[in-house]
């Protein structure tokens, strides 16, 4: 058995094993330790489960952020808010501008 040359890629993949280990815990830990990092978390996976509308085209369940700010991906229906982001920065900026006002 050639057992110098087979043995590298393995090493290789244990470290990278260990490496994503340890970069895993490490999130987890400062996951645990910032309380505002774990709400971010909850917020967002809130949006997963209940974000979702109904394309008027078709019908078929779509996360409402993608509906509304890209398109239908089942039959490539567009929002009018899509088409307006769709159209130079100037035209976008508008609504921003009198949202934050
Ligand atoms: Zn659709």
């Amino acid at each position: 058995m050639p057992t110098s040359r087979s043995r590298l890629p393995g090493e290789l993949l244990g470290i990278k094993v260990r490496a994503a280990l340890a970069s895993f815990a490490t999130a987890a830990k400062y996951g645990l330790e910032f309380p505002s990092g774990t709400n971010i978390e909850t917020a967002a996976w809130k949006d997963a489960q209940v974000g979702k509308d109904a394309c008027p085209q078709c019908g078929k369940l779509v996360e409402t952020v993608e509906l509304l700010d890209d398109q239908c991906p089942w039959c490539g229906w567009q929002s009018a808010k899509a088409r307006r982001a769709a159209q130079p920065a100037v035209m976008v900026m508008a609504p921003i501008a009198a949202a934050a006002a």
